[in-house]
């Protein structure tokens, strides 16, 4: 681990895949019988969807969106760009929004809004991690929420810095004299 930029281990693997192995278990129960569509945003959300899909024992269609946000010099604007949108339809359809993590709540109410807008049957969503602090929105239809987290700046599973370290099965904090550096040419 020394040569990757994290300060501390915040949830180990262990820890994610019991969560994750919870979570499953209760949406294979509130969805049973019901034609279930999880949808992602790529790509902090792809490890977390891959792993819980799996874990489920019900039958469960994925579906992916892609955006950019754009992030003023005073942080989140809440501008929302959508990039790629879903294959599926979606109405009548119970759908399920996936989440790596949500912060200020400002990107996950965009989706909420151009979901509903084609009248799904229902629409929750299930965050893997949830930086309850720092939220601007509220009212949110979290269903499931896999663990609080502090206001850091976190990579791994899912989550990136510039792009890296989404690979990593461990979420970590990064070390804060990292973000402060211009981006290498
Ligand atoms: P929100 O719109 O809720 O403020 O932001 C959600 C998005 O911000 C997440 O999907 C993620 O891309 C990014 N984000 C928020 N906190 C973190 C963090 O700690 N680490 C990383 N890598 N991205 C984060």
């Amino acid at each position: 681990m020394s040569a990757l930029p994290i300060k501390e281990v915040l949830l180990s693997e262990e820890q994610i895949q019991a969560r994750v192995r919870a979570i499953a278990e209760e949406v294979s129960r509130d969805y049973a019988g019901r034609d279930l569509l999880m949808v992602t945003v790529l790509k902090g959300g792809l490890y977390f969807l891959a792993d819980l899909t799996r874990a489920l024992d019900i039958p469960v269609a994925i579906d992916f969106m892609a955006i950019s946000s754009y992030r003023g010099g005073k942080g989140p604007s809440g501008v929302v760009r959508l990039i790629k949108d879903l294959d599926e339809e979606i109405t009548g359809r119970h759908v399920l929004l996936v989440e790596d993590i949500i912060d200020t709540g400002l990107t996950a109410s965009y989706l909420v809004r151009a979901l509903l807008a084609r009248d799904p049957g229902d629409l929750a969503i299930c965050t893997l991690l949830d930086k309850r602090v720092r939220r601007i929105v509220e009212g949110l239809p979290i269903r499931y929420r896999g663990f609080e987290v502090p206001d850091a700046f976190l990579v791994g599973y899912g989550l990136d810095y510039r792009q890296l370290y989404r690979n990593l099965p461990y979420i970590g904090v990064l070390h804060a004299d990292l973000l402060h550096q211009p981006a290498a040419t």
